[in-house]
């Protein structure tokens, strides 16, 4: 029996700002643990919840840039249940009338595009967090967390494997950025994913029992632990069992599945509306007003400079990975002139100096305009292409301009065509089997002799003038 792959997601989004959703307290991460707490996250008798209109823009925002229906009403409820970083013993969440349903998300992979739909965005507040490794023999429970603004982003049952699982969360997460909604930082867990996955026999319509794996911190655990999961059912369903709906949780260490609990309905939670909050309402000239200040989001950045400067779509989906990196190409466009040089300085050494340092490209604390600099230093002459990369690498390191550099440890292309003959004369001489090699017909030595008197000049020949001057004394 063959079995297709059927994906949901529900992903849970930090909202960036600087106050929780229903009271003023720092939602700043990483301080002292409960040090950012207050009668009404820690739902203490008489507190009332006053809503962060900050959090609803953002949500709105989110919502919109996902294509989604946002609705004039929506309701917040109560979603009852029974944890130890829950304090009110009710996590404030929206149910039946979400802020905002039907978005879209195209997701490219294999060559073709495909619409997953989003079934839903609502607006809920976070929950603390329960600390395993700070007292010794227990657990500890840290609620700083506790009512930071998030938004859920449910999808339909649309995805089909475990790639277009993480595609679709690359793209949405960069649509986030873009929108500048969230930091989207995984590692301290603004972005966090279940994942929702079922079997059904090849060419069904029905949808089969499908498990909820939770504890999703990275878009590799989303693809493994779906991977995983996948492999489990199949060997459930091909023996002739059934599967048990459930959740799971994914331990990232040894790559395991284990259940957590069964699951769970909606009506175990009993939902209820909020007594504490009226609906939340917004004229449509709010939508409005958000709509028209949207940021360019990436598919049109894409197309955008694709035809404005001219570059190929391959190369542009490297710029476009995150729109800080777009940002910086942009910058560095109106600083070169010359749009195909600046991409692929950007595209190769760049990027490579921002993967060497594990930084994003605006922290290497390289501005566009001495980065500019030193490309026109390589396009005149001054210095090499790869003495150019050189100097970039000791420009991040030093903070000194190209400038400095060149100068300071006479990097400038040797044009002394006194100097340049001393070198070549000296490669020929070391290597005069090479030489007679080269005049009986093995002419691929030209590379090897080139590469021996860059050596010599320790990179400061121009390796053109090089090849000229070589081919002149060898033929
Ligand atoms: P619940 O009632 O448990 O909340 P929903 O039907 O509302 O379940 O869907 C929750 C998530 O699970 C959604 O992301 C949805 O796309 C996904 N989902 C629903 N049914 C399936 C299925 N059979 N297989 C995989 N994912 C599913
Ligand atoms: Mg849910």
């Amino acid at each position: 029996m063959s079995w297709e792959l059927v994906i949901g997601l529900e992903v849970h989004v930090q909202l960036r700002t600087a106050e929780k959703l229903f009271c003023s307290d720092s939602t700043a991460f990483g301080a002292e643990p409960n040090s950012q707490v207050c009668p009404v996250c820690l739902g203490l008798p008489g507190a009332l919840p006053v809503l962060n209109g900050e959090a609803v823009d953002l949500a709105i925002i989110a919502a919109l840039g996902l294509a989604c229906q946002v609705h004039e009403v929506s309701i917040f409820a109560r979603k009852s249940y029974f944890y130890p970083d829950l304090p009110k013993g009710y996590q404030i969440t929206q149910f039946s009338e979400p802020l905002a349903t039907e978005g879209m998300v195209s997701v490219r992979s294999d060559g073709e595009t495909r619409p997953i739909r989003i079934r839903r965005i609502h607006l809920e507040e976070d929950a603390g967090k329960s600390i395993h490794d700070r007292v010794p023999d227990g657990t500890a429970v840290d609620l700083n967390r506790t009512g930071t603004p998030l938004i859920e982003i449910v999808t339909e049952p649309d995805l089909r494997t475990p790639a277009q699982a993480r595609t679709f969360l690359q793209e949405l997460k960069r649509t986030l950025e873009y929108l500048d909604v969230s930091d989207c930082n995984m590692e301290e867990g603004s972005l966090r994913v279940d994942a929702n996955v079922s079997l059904r026999a090849d060419g069904s319509d029905a949808y089969g029992v499908k498990t909820e794996v939770k504890n999703l911190n990275s878009f590799s655990a989303v693809e493994r632990s779906v991977v995983a999961e996948a492999k489990r059912q199949a060997g459930i369903l091909d023996a002739g069992g059934e599967i048990v709906q459930e959740t799971l949780l994914w331990d990232e260490r040894d790559g395991t599945l284990r259940s957590m609990r069964s699951k769970e309905e909606s009506h175990d939670y009993r939902y209820f509306p909020d007594p504490d909050l009226p609906p939340l309402r917004f004229d449509a000239e709010r939508i409005r007003r958000l709509e028209a200040e949207l940021p360019e989001l990436p598919a049109q950045r894409r197309t955008r400079l694709m035809e404005e400067h001219d570059l190929d779509g391959r190369d542009v989906d490297v710029l476009i990975a995150s729109r800080s990196l777009a940002d910086y190409f942009e910058a560095l466009v109106t600083v070169v002139g010359d749009a195909k040089a600046a991409a692929n300085w950007v595209k190769g050494p760049l990027l490579k100096e921002a993967n060497r340092l594990q930084l994003p490209v605006d922290d290497l604390g390289i501005l566009p305009r001495d980065f500019g600099d030193l490309i026109g230093l390589v396009e005149d002459g001054t210095v090499s292409g790869s003495m150019g990369r050189k100097v970039l690498g000791q420009m991040i390191d030093s903070g000194k301009t190209a400038r400095e550099i060149i100068e300071k440890e006479g990097l400038s292309q040797v044009q002394d065509s006194g100097e340049l003959n001393a070198w070549v004369d000296a490669v020929m001489e070391e290597n005069s089997e090479e030489v007679e090699r080269y005049r009986s017909g093995e002419t691929r030595l030209m590379g090897y002799f080139v590469g021996q008197t860059m050596q010599k000049s320790r990179g400061r020949a121009d390796p053109k003038a090089i090849s000229a001057l070589l081919r002149g004394r060898l033929e």
